[in-house]
């Protein structure tokens, strides 16, 4: 097969809801292929098998499609290079460790998880930053033939310089240096045979001939490792971009617990893929004033990866409100726009699991709205009054907020079995009965004490709508505590 253009790709883990950092960095590749003639290609990241599931996979294709973007290349479209799953590459990843040990260019590593804590605990009381100490790398060959024989077990970690500097252009940062001490002996190969990320995400740019490489700033650290990995291999290296990250409007680190952070959250409320793209992509065009509201393609003949900023694309909720309100306004003909609202409507089949669950408590449909209008709504008016008629006091009501909001995080899947298991798991925790522990959960995401059920209303809003309401309530709430001392 011939290449022609570039090919460039988003990579994400599922470990998590779809986040809109993901689209931002999706936005940049598939304006970059789209601009230079290229190929835009998804591929999952599932190398940590502890904290990805299928589940999070499913979100994250849905929360891409449903921004717009599309790929040529992926684990649901195919492609000539697949599969685009790491979890399902595994057995590929084998030969490349064995090829850089033979080369001398790793080493196994038997050290216990104890030992590194060990080694880890001294590096800090030491006040230097942890990084192995490469007690491994003594090894004679006859040792390591030994220990595998008595059935140790091994990762396989990579060599590093021990003098020097990685220097490097990014197509962002510029010319960068980093010195080769500050580089970790990176494990390749973990014990189980799965490879870490960095050895997977290189072989695979390499294999799927990914010529530019454009993701978060985050990783700007890693390039050393994997610069190292493809002269290694003696591999050509691809471009490197490095994009500055999303950031509240205090700069900090773009993260749930100040904005909203997730892809579903944005498609919930009712803003349009289309206003969200526009937002995104704004932060890869130089555009004057008053010249804000772009199409994709419109986007994609001003995209100019040339000129882009280092210093933070900001998430201004208000001009995404203001662009959103323009797109609703402005490019949606009335036919369009009800065709849309009833397609936001019926998201995660909300509007049908909503009337089902309504049929049984109304008299009149006119009742409809007050009973299941919080499904649909983007503010439940929540304020002291909401949850004065509690039988806990605001203290105690605060307390379970907080420790449902910080519960539900962790909680793999959601649904409405895995949401009642995972209340009744808190009740305890708190040392409350499920039934007190329920109505502020309930007054919190409905802003009424009379509504749908607790746990199929929770499943219908979906993790990050629920999150953002506990998180108001608790905010109300925690006013109430404040007043009463
Ligand atoms: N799996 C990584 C992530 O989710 C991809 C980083 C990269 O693009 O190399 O951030």
């Amino acid at each position: 097969m011939t290449i022609t253009g570039p090919r460039v790709r988003i990579a994400p883990s599922p470990t998590g809801e779809p986040h809109v950092g993901t689209a931002y960095i999706a936005l940049f590749n598939y304006l970059f292929a789209k601009k230079h003639g290229g190929t835009f290609i998804l591929r999952i990241e599932d190398t940590d098998a502890t904290r990805s599931t299928l589940e999070f996979e499913q979100k994250v294709l849905d929360a891409l499609k449903w921004t717009g973007l599309s790929w040529s290349e992926g684990p649901d479209v195919g492609g000539p290079y697949g599969p685009y799953r790491q979890s399902d590459r595994k057995a590929m990843y084998q030969p490349y460790g064995q090829e850089l040990l033979n080369k001398g260019h790793a080493f196994r590593c038997f050290c216990t998880p104890e030992r590194l804590e060990q080694m880890r605990e001294a590096q800090r009381a030491a006040g230097k930053p942890p990084k192995y100490d490469g007690l491994c790398l003594n090894l004679t060959a006859e040792e390591v033939t030994a220990k595998m024989a008595a059935g140790e077990s091994s990762v396989i970690r990579m060599k590093i310089p021990t003098e020097g500097s990685c220097d490097f252009h990014d197509g962002v940062y510029g010319d960068v240096s980093i010195p080769w001490d500050s580089v970790d002996m990176q494990v390749l190969i973990k014990g189980d045979g799965m490879p870490t990320y960095h050895m997977a995400n290189v072989i695979d740019d390499h294999l799927m001939k990914i010529t530019h490489v454009a993701r978060g700033e985050e990783w700007l650290a890693s390039v050393p490792k994997h610069i190292l990995l493809y002269r290694y291999f003696g591999w050509e290296q691809p471009v490197f971009m490095h994009l500055s990250l999303m950031r509240n409007a205090d700069k900090s680190k773009l993260s749930k617990r100040k904005n909203p952070t997730s892809i579903s959250y944005y498609s919930a409320l009712g803003y349009l893929p289309e206003a969200l793209m526009n937002f995104l992509g704004l932060f890869f065009v130089q555009i004057p004033e008053g010249e804000e509201m772009l199409t994709m393609d419109e986007l994609t003949a001003k995209f100019d990866p040339d000129n882009l900023s280092k210093a933070g694309a900001i998430f201004d909720i208000q001009k995404l409100d203001w662009l959103n309100g323009r797109w609703i306004r402005e490019k949606l003909s009335p036919e369009d726009f009800i065709a849309r609202t009833l397609e936001w409507a019926s998201e995660n089949s909300r509007l049908t699991e909503g009337l089902k669950l309504s049929q049984s408590r109304i008299s009149k449909l006119g009742e409809l709205p007050g009973l299941a209008g919080f499904l649909l709504s983007n503010d439940v008016g929540l304020t002291p009054a909401s949850f004065a008629g509690l039988k806990t006091n605001p203290a105690e009501t605060l307390e379970i907020l907080q420790t449902v909001q910080a519960d539900l995080e962790k909680m793999i899947e959601w649904n409405v079995e895995s949401i009642d298991a995972e209340l009744r798991a808190i009740s305890d925790k708190l040392g409350k009965k499920l039934r007190v522990v329920t109505p502020p959960l309930f007054v919190a995401v409905s802003g009424s004490s009379r509504s749908l059920p607790l746990f199929d209303s929770m499943a219908l809003l979906g993790r990050s709508v629920v999150r953002q309401r506990l998180k108001i309530a608790a905010t109300v709430v925690a006013s109430m505590v404040g007043s009463a001392a």
